[in-house]
């Protein structure tokens, strides 16, 4: 993993959420406020903003930089959770280097948003998309697949984890004020950490 890549894993991103908008918003108007599609699309476009400031010197430094950027420009929750994460990301990434220390990377994001936000899998929020990705993207490396077909492997399970979030009642964040009634919808903060995973296997593809 390059900087090169890690630039276009961010900016691919970016894309993505903008493009489900409306998608990510209209989940979060069915358990929350409404604002996480255009919370995140702001916030994306400020991580890319932020990473063009200054040449990022390594992949690490240009996911600190999004993280940075993602703070200061995403409101509510999700701002806090997934800076957390990419700054966490970018300092375990460093360097760069081969498919393992991108899994190190992502297991420390996971990590970051865990202890910040104190939520586990099954509370029906990133974790239940983060936690599976996680495991597979690790899962994969371990069997000796290269970086695109590890970060398909993750995506995949991140779709897998966000499709599982519709039975659950939401314990964390706004959705949990809710009860019983945040029961029956996809998570709006797992689906698009489904955007971001996929955002990595798309610009890793051969
Ligand atoms: P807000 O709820 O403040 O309006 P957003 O709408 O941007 O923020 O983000 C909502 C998403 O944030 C939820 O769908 C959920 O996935 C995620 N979230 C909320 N609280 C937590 C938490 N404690 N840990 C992990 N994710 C959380
Ligand atoms: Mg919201
Ligand atoms: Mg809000």
């Amino acid at each position: 993993m390059d900087t090169a890549t890690t630039i276009a894993w961010i900016t691919r991103a970016a894309e993505l959420v903008r493009a489900d908008e409306s998608r990510l918003t209209a989940l979060d108007a069915a358990i929350g406020d409404g604002d996480h599609g255009a919370n995140l699309a702001r916030g994306l476009a400020a991580a890319v903003t932020a990473m063009g400031e200054k040449e990022p010197e390594s992949p690490g430094k240009a996911l600190i930089a999004a993280g940075r950027g993602l703070v200061a420009k995403t409101g509510g929750a999700s701002g806090p959770l997934y800076g957390t994460g990419f700054r966490r990301a970018g300092k375990e990434l460093g360097d760069g280097g081969d498919v393992g220390q991108v899994g190190a990377a992502l297991e420390a994001m996971l990590r970051g948003i865990e202890e910040l936000g104190g939520a586990t899998q099954g509370d029906k929020t990133i974790i239940d998309a983060l936690a599976p990705a996680v495991v597979a993207f690790q899962e994969a490396a371990g069997n000796g697949s290269d970086l695109h077909a590890a970060a398909e492997a993750a995506a995949d399970a991140a779709d897998a984890g966000l499709a599982a979030t519709v039975p659950l009642q939401a314990r964390k964040g706004r959705a949990s004020y809710l009860g019983p009634r945040s029961v029956g919808h996809e998570d709006p903060g797992a689906a698009s950490t489904a955007l971001i995973l996929r955002a990595l296997a798309d610009v890793t593809a051969p």
